[in-house]
């Protein structure tokens, strides 16, 4: 279904029930997976000591590799290795963690993902500061880093999703609004058809 819709990625979360409360998959599955998405794989790595599996997530396909800044020690090191192996290198912030920690490393980011919900499970309702948050990661990369792209992540649907594209944001993904919904490709094509050009009045 997501091959033949308008969606541009799979966003494949990895949750390691330490870093995460849950558990979500490992290789096989990726593995599966890999073999069977016709588009990039943007892996997202809700798990401790990322910087281990960089190279086997390259190996199963990733295009974009985004690890958590509250996971990471040697969060500079980890993005060159990401860039090294020649993927889309992202960093994940929880919504307690301030944009203004990515100041040191903006410009060495193709991707900054912000979590409008608690990371862990899908489902959960988005959080109203998000919004302020991806405005100042907009004038902070308008400023320093211009190509970056700005992801939420986390209770995006119908309702918010035009909100969060005026407000900066430029990859919205969404798990529940789709995979919960009778006509999952009609409503894929629903969020696509959302422009912030479009409605701008
Ligand atoms: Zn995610």
């Amino acid at each position: 279904m997501v091959n033949n819709s308008e969606a541009d990625w799979f966003h494949i979360d990895i949750m390691d029930g330490v870093f995460v409360p849950n558990i979500s998959f490992g290789f096989p599955v990726l593995a599966s997976i890999h073999h069977y998405a016709k588009k990039p794989l943007d892996i997202h790595l809700m798990i401790v000591h990322p910087e281990r599996y960089l190279s086997q997530f390259k190996a199963y396909g990733a295009a974009v590799i985004t690890v958590h800044y509250e996971a990471c020690t040697h969060l500079h090191s980890t993005i060159q290795s990401i860039k090294e192996l020649g993927c889309k290198a992202g960093v994940a912030i929880n919504p307690h963690t301030p944009v203004s920690l990515l100041s040191e490393v903006i410009e060495e980011l193709d991707l900054v993902l912000i979590m409008s919900v608690n990371p862990g499970f899908g489902g959960q309702k988005f959080i109203e500061n998000s919004y302020k948050k991806i405005r100042e990661l907009s004038t902070m990369a308008s400023e320093r880093n211009p190509n970056l792209i700005i992801e939420v992540d986390g209770g995006v649907n119908h309702t918010n999703a035009l909100a969060l594209l005026k407000a900066g944001a430029n990859v919205l993904v969404a798990g529940n609004a789709i995979f919960a919904s009778e006509t999952p490709m009609k409503t894929i094509a629903e969020l696509k058809r959302i422009s912030p050009q479009t409605f701008r009045t």
